[in-house]
């Protein structure tokens, strides 16, 4: 396109407050003291603009400028100027509020009928990107557009997908004892085949929707799949224990708790393990506990995954009612930047079995990470190296032949010194 003949057409989404500030200000200081800031940030806006720039209120706290002959991907002084204005403090009867302004924006050389309502959109998916990151803006990015329209494709086709047998599966990964060597257990792992987007991954999944109902709906899912594969296993006279992971959020719910319930009659008493992240811990102890303790009292182990990656701290551990600890993989990864981590890990594991819980370590990969494990001793270790997920029919083959054993190949492990 000739960039002289055609004319220059931007458009910003401008968060004026964030929904935090705006709901957090309304409940301390009420709803007259938001709006008179978002009228003094408006002010500041009108201020700052070009002559001829339209503007529209897009949400309470989200306005949309529509500026004619600045490219601001061109000129990013210009963009920085009108945050710096849409930054001044902004005194209200002695209250001061600094604002935190975030711009999406898309600039266009246009020629005749160009979508408007097209260019909104990209502003306003500009605008979401920012949210939640340092940035105080960005321009619209089209790859990073389609990852939030199949995101978004991804969440209205779930409730779907989750009717669907072929769609929504669980894989299943071994975990061995680390003295036998043999499989005790099997970590469920969602996996989900999108027909059009292929295969997602279950930790971007939980991550959109956690918050929403959805979450609920496919945690019931996931535990009725891990029934049935305990009773394929059962008919095959096998009985590893089953571990399910469970978000924070479902344990507030009296559907999830009653569904587990079933799941420790059709799973035998204590082989039933249920896996709750570590950071999710810090979001809410106290009620989380309380959670943990319900399902306890249901007879099913509960783990504290991925230790490690939050606070770490062994002591608040003791005030939770948990029977094991995984370490996070960035353990293993951590020893091979740094030789010292390798003592760290050493002593979380012993002081965390001497306070009475079991030590899984993950993400055991090749045989030099299985050689540190010997030096840590968990009680069981789980990774590629053993067996990466795979379908239960699968696993059934892999049980009967114990394929791990068979397939250690002694002669090419490292001896410790190597590694120290
Ligand atoms: P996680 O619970 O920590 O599961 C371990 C992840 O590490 C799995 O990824 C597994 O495939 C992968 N992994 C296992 N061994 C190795 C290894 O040796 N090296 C490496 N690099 N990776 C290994 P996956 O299946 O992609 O799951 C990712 C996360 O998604 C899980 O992390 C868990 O937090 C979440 N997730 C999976 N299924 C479910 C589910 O049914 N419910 C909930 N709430 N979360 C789930
Ligand atoms: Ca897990
Ligand atoms: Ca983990």
């Amino acid at each position: 396109m000739n960039a002289n003949k055609s004319k220059v057409l931007s458009i910003l989404a401008i968060e004026l407050m964030n929904d935090y500030t705006l709901q957090a200000g309304e409940a301390v200081q009420g709803s007259n003291f938001v709006k008179t800031c978002i009228v003094e940030s408006v002010a500041h806006l009108i201020n700052k603009c070009p002559d001829k720039t339209l503007l529209y209120s897009h949400s309470k706290n989200v306005y949309l400028a529509i500026v004619k002959d600045i490219h601001y991907e061109n000129d990013i002084m210009a963009l920085k100027q009108l945050i710096k204005q849409l930054k001044s403090p902004i005194n209200i009867n002695g209250v001061e509020y600094l604002p935190c302004p975030k711009i999406g924006f898309v600039s266009r050389y246009i020629e005749g009928n160009e979508n408007a309502k097209e260019l909104i959109r990209f502003a306003t998916s500009a605008l979401i990107q920012i949210r939640g990151t340092r940035h105080p803006y960005i321009a619209y990015n089209e790859k990073e557009d389609n990852l939030l329209q199949n995101k978004f494709k991804l969440m209205s086709d779930l409730p779907r997908a989750l009717k669907n047998s072929e769609e929504i599966r669980l894989y299943f990964q071994p975990i061995i004892d680390s003295k036998s060597e043999q499989c005790i257990e099997l970590e469920c792992l969602l996996r989900w085949k999108h027909p059009e987007l292929g295969n997602i991954s279950p930790f971007s999944i939980i991550s959109w929707i956690e918050e929403t109902p959805l979450m609920q709906d496919l945690t019931l899912r996931v535990i009725d799949l891990a029934i049935e594969a305990a009773q394929v296993l059962s008919t095959e006279n096998m009985f590893p224990k089953i571990a399910v992971n469970l978000s924070c959020y479902d344990l507030y719910f009296d559907k999830i708790h009653d569904k587990l319930k079933l799941a420790t009659l059709a799973i035998s008493s204590g082989q039933l393990i249920a896996e709750i992240t570590e950071t999710a811990l810090i979001k809410d102890l106290d009620t989380i506990a309380i959670g943990l303790k319900n399902l306890r009292d249901l007879g099913i182990n509960i783990r504290i995954d991925d230790f490690g990656v939050g606070q770490s701290s062994l002591s608040y551990l003791t005030k939770l009612p948990a029977h094991s600890i995984k370490l996070d993989q960035s353990f293993l990864r951590q020893i091979e930047a740094d030789p010292a981590n390798l003592k760290i890990s050493a002593g979380i594991t012993t002081i965390a079995k001497e306070l009475g819980f079991d030590v899984i370590i993950e993400g055991v990969e090749c045989a030099k990470d299985y050689q540190i494990t010997q030096y840590i001793q968990p009680s069981c270790i789980q990774g590629y190296h053993i067996a990466k997920p795979m379908p239960i029919s699968k696993v059934v083959h892999w049980l009967k032949c114990n394929q791990f054993k068979q397939e250690k190949d002694v002669k090419g492990y490292l001896t410790m010194t190597t590694i120290i």
